[in-house]
């Protein structure tokens, strides 16, 4: 689809996702990059301006003002609200632009979302959608993330779900979109996913933790697991014990990943989404105080969460 593009957030996830975009987008087509975390944006540059022009915005007021279609996934709602509604250096302070699509990708809440998004829609800034994602950073450097879009489908009347489709499919895997219906619903189950990931990866290196100190070799441990009740997506593929899944983060030294502090706010999104609708969190509130210590725990801060195994079984590194 003809027009610039920018993309806001250059970290694990976002990084991955705009090299990507810079692959598949119009060769003539310019992408406009941004990151508090300037380095970021200039190695990403000299890496992508191969394929097709690269420019480093001083803001995201910048970024937007040049773009047709703009990607964002920062870490927290806070972060959210600077990237679009900082009155100086925000999309918000960006000429109007009613058809600019805006894709917001950061696990957030859905009531920001909606704020945010409202907010934009009605100062005719552009056309915001929450559009979380899942598959972690392998999927984003294949290309193959799934999302959770807060919009209605494709449909004869609106052209606006076929231009997110358009963008997302640079990303991701159209069989892997879930359309939600309205704009905060795809975080709501985004949240809902990461309540039981975040939850049941402790409960899988608590479970390998006990098995193993009861004399079984770990691997034959995952292999009983995987193909008995207990398998899951998390086990299979985030295992926490070094070596049983060599794809894993914990077999190659705990590489994010998903950083273990980010644990709390993702549970916590899931406590207080529960709460509002009347459902006790009781497994996310004790999973939240693991974490807490985790995310203490010299070993385990800045890695992937999966490195809570260290925690756990206090082990000393060397
Ligand atoms: P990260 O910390 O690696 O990267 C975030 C990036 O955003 C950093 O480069 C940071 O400098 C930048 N940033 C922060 N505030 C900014 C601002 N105001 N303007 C511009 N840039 C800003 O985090 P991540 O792992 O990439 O996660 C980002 C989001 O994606 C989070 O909400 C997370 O929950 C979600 N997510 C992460 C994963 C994963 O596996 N890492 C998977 C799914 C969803």
């Amino acid at each position: 689809m003809e027009g610039n593009y920018a993309f806001i957030g250059l970290g694990a996830m976002g990084y991955a996702m705009a090299s990507n975009l810079r692959k598949k987008m119009p060769a003539s087509s310019t992408l406009y990059v941004y990151d508090v975390y300037q380095p970021s944006s200039e190695r990403f540059a000299s890496e992508y301006s191969s394929m097709g022009p690269v420019v480093i915005a001083k803001d995201v007021k910048e970024a937007a003002a040049n773009s047709k279609f703009v990607v964002s996934i920062v870490p927290t709602a806070q972060n959210v609200r600077e990237v679009y509604l900082d009155a100086t250096s925000g999309l918000i302070a960006a000429p109007q632009d009613p058809e600019r699509l805006i894709l917001e990708c950061s696990t957030i809440d859905s009531d920001s979302a909606r704020e945010v998004g409202e907010l934009l829609r009605a100062s005719r800034h552009g056309h915001y959608v929450d559009t979380p994602v899942s598959g972690g950073v392998p999927a984003a450097e294949a290309g193959i993330l799934s999302f959770m879009i807060g919009s209605k489908p494709r449909s004869e009347e609106d052209p606006a779900p076929s231009r997110i489709s358009h963008v997302l499919t640079m990303l991701g895997r159209p069989e892997k979109f879930f359309w939600c219906g309205r704009l905060g619903a795809g975080l709501a189950a985004k949240i809902a996913n990461n309540y039981i990931s975040c939850t049941s990866l402790l409960v899988i290196a608590e479970a390998m933790a006990v098995g193993v100190r009861n004399g079984i070799e770990p691997r034959l441990l995952q292999d009983v697991i995987h193909n008995s009740s207990g398998q899951s997506f998390m086990s299979d593929h985030v295992n926490p014990v070094p070596g049983v899944v060599p794809h894993a983060p914990s077999s190659n030294n705990w590489r994010l990943g998903f950083k273990t502090q980010m644990m709390i706010k993702d549970i916590g999104l899931g406590v207080n989404a529960a709460k509002k609708v009347g459902i006790s969190p009781t497994m996310a509130e004790a999973a939240i105080e693991v974490w807490k210590k985790a995310a203490e725990d010299p070993r385990c801060v800045d890695r992937d969460g999966s490195s809570v195994w260290l925690y756990i079984n206090d082990i000393k590194e060397s």
